[in-house]
């Protein structure tokens, strides 16, 4: 079994270098996987599964042909693209995964999340994490006309770059407290999560249980994606 996981593409129509990245990979490599997982933080912005926006439907157009063509695709929610739901998934072809969801991977006990969760010295940001995943506030957001949706996604991206600009990095990293207890409750003993843009593999020993967290790259530069077959796993660029 091949099984890529990726995550943070922030597919934008202002980054068209992303969009030609994300297809050449989706053209290339992944075709001989049995899976791909894509963990959120697909979209810059998206407001809705009946988001207009011309790149998601050529995503889903290429997300669907590798479905069709017997690769299993699995999304997550980001905190960019928290909205998108079953419709969207549908037309990809692709199954919607909670976030955090664990998965036997040969036959490893390995949790998959987005990583904002484990972000928890950012207060500020928690905060507005725990407001946005509120059912309720989401139905609201979501009965709004697009246009409306659209303004209020323009003004958290500005509110975002200026909390980003003006926050301490290492405050918005995981906070290693946090993933020793998922780790603890989920029983995993492997992680895969974005968000960050920090890609690397972390050791850690949980109480006497050796533990590793994949975190992959975002797509701005490069994008760092994780392969993981019958040998073993590796963090590495998408072509
Ligand atoms: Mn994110």
């Amino acid at each position: 079994m091949i099984r890529y996981f990726v995550s943070d593409l922030h597919l934008d129509p202002a980054q068209p270098d992303i969009e030609r990245r994300c297809f050449d990979f989706l053209a290339g490599p992944v075709r001989e996987a049995d899976a791909l997982y894509l963990l959120g933080d697909l979209f810059e912005s998206w407001v809705g599964d009946d988001d207009p926006q011309a790149i998601a439907r050529r995503l889903a157009q290429a997300l669907r042909l590798l479905a069709t063509n017997g690769t299993a695709v699995f999304l997550m929610r980001g905190n960019r693209d928290f909205l998108l739901g079953e419709d969207f998934a549908r037309e990809c072809g692709a199954v919607l995964l909670p976030d955090p969801v664990v998965t036997d991977i040969n036959g490893r006990c390995v949790l998959l999340t987005h990583g904002d969760a484990l972000c928890i010295d950012d207060r500020p940001y928690q905060r507005l994490r725990a407001l946005l995943r509120d059912a309720e506030v989401q139905r609201s957001l979501l009965s709004l006309g697009i246009e409306r949706r659209q303004a209020i996604a323009g003004e958290a991206r500005r509110g975002s770059r200026q909390h980003t600009g003006s926050t301490d990095p290492g405050l918005m990293d995981v906070n290693d407290g946090a993933v020793a207890t998922v780790f603890r409750d989920s029983g995993a003993e492997f992680m895969v999560h974005g968000h960050t843009h920090r890609p690397a593999l972390h050791e850690y020993t949980i109480d006497g249980r050796s533990c590793v967290r994949a975190v992959l790259g975002d797509w701005h530069r490069h994008g760092m994606v994780l392969r993981w077959d019958a040998r073993g796993y590796e963090l590495v660029p998408p072509a």
